[in-house]
């Protein structure tokens, strides 16, 4: 299976907007970008939520089939490991193999020096063709990636190993991940993590580095939008190098898990893959589902109840629910707004205050945050949240379409 150049990951929590999330795909297609989606979902996710993996399988199917999409898809199994891919062998034919936790850990010294002595004719001045600056490196600077990265990069290798025996070499698309983790890799480090996943014959499609600054759920990337776009042109310049350099495969390209959202770098991003006629795989994350619940607010009567509802209990559970995603979200607790004065709100206030239109005064980033985080909250309505979604189902759909390709494929791709 070859990943093609541009595909975009639609996480839905709910498994409901499949078709709405398409239809975002197809509106690209008709304005001349070929995008492919990929459906992709988390372990943690599904733990929370409690569906399977065959779920987003089937949402996949169906989709595709209603809609009667003639391109390619897939399903990614996304932030898996050793300990969990398993559960997803049969239903995923994309696996993002998370790599993040053994970052750091020592490594069999043998195996460290082996990796110094194939990579040190790189010691010294390194150029890079499309980048400007040109990297000193030295043999110790080797030694220390080794040291740092090489125990994780083999453990991709038996995760990979163990997928591919189960599925055979061509049947699935790998990526390799290394995002969730609290320091960004350099570029040069990127270079000698690359040789390593080559040297372990791991046939990565894509690869998510952790990039700088704060890439929280569902609000805008925080940090040095400049440090930003040089750190992401040299990763792409890197990636470019390290296919010919060492036979990675040619379709190699970045995976960027935004967390959703990152408006304010996505022209830096559209530049840089113009500029190199490079391939991305951008990776959405979970505001498909904040978009239902602008819906349902938007729509008023029991939609709304359920939208005031669902932030009353967030608000109550705010601990339960920020603590898997303490690393990737920044909310103020004492500036939330009480759940009296939301539930006090018309349709359109809980609305402009959801929405990410950072041009609206009303617009409220720890509320958008908190709600982001709590979706457990609805999970545990069950039924009568799915059957509010298939209700206003007209209405939640626009929303999911429009922010798909508005906000998102539009600015990054076109
Ligand atoms: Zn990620």
């Amino acid at each position: 299976m070859v990943l093609e150049k541009y595909s975009i990951g639609i996480g839905d929590r709910f498994g409901r907007q499949g078709r709405a999330q398409l239809a975002a795909v197809m509106k690209a297609k008709e304005a001349g970008i070929e995008i492919v989606p990929v459906w992709n979902k988390s372990h943690r996710e599904h733990t929370i939520i409690g569906t399977l993996p065959a779920d987003v399988r089937k949402e996949a199917d169906d989709a595709v089939r209603l809609l009667a999409w003639d391109g390619s898809y897939y399903v990614d199994a996304d932030h898996i490991g050793l300990k969990n891919v398993d559960l997803f062998i049969e239903a995923s034919d994309f696996f993002t193999l998370d790599i993040a936790e053994s970052i750091g850990q020592a490594g069999n010294d043998d195996e460290i020096r082996a990796f110094v002595d194939k990579n040190k004719k790189y010691a010294g001045s390194v150029s890079i063709p499309g980048i400007d600056e040109v990297f000193e490196v030295t043999e110790e600077n080797i030694k220390s990636i080794g040291s740092k990265y090489l125990k994780a990069v083999k453990e991709a290798g038996e995760i990979y190993r163990h997928i591919e025996a189960a599925k055979g070499a061509d049947n699935f698309i790998t990526e390799v991940s290394m995002d969730e983790t609290d320091q960004p890799q350099s570029p040069v480090e990127m270079l000698f993590i690359l040789a390593a996943v080559a040297e372990e014959r791991i046939p990565a499609q894509t690869i998510a580095p952790k990039f700088s600054g704060r890439f929280n759920k569902g609000v805008d990337y925080v940090g040095d939008i400049d440090g930003f776009a040089k750190e992401f042109e040299q990763d792409v310049a890197v990636v470019k190098f390290a296919v010919k350099e060492f036979g990675l495969p040619d379709n190699l390209k970045l995976s960027v898990h935004s967390g959703s959202d990152k408006f304010s770098i996505y022209g830096p991003m559209n530049k840089v893959l113009k500029k190199f006629d490079a391939g991305l795989h951008i990776k959405t994350a979970g505001t498909t589902w904040l978009e239902e619940l602008i819906g349902l607010a938007a729509a008023g009567g029991d939609g709304l109840e359920i939208a005031r509802e669902v932030y009353g209990g967030a608000v109550e559970r705010f601990d339960e629910l920020c603590g898997p995603y303490a690393t990737v979200i920044d909310i103020d607790k004492d500036a939330l707004p009480t759940p009296q004065v939301v539930n006090g709100w018309s349709g359109t206030e809980y609305a402009d205050a959801l929405r990410h239109d950072q041009s609206c005064p009303k617009y409220d980033p720890n509320f958008r945050q908190l709600l982001h985080v709590g979706y457990k909250v609805a999970a545990q309505m069950g039924q009568r949240y799915l059957e509010a979604l298939e209700k206003y189902e007209d209405v939640i759909a626009a929303n999911v379409t429009a922010n798909i390709y508005q906000r998102h494929i539009r600015s990054v791709f076109m």
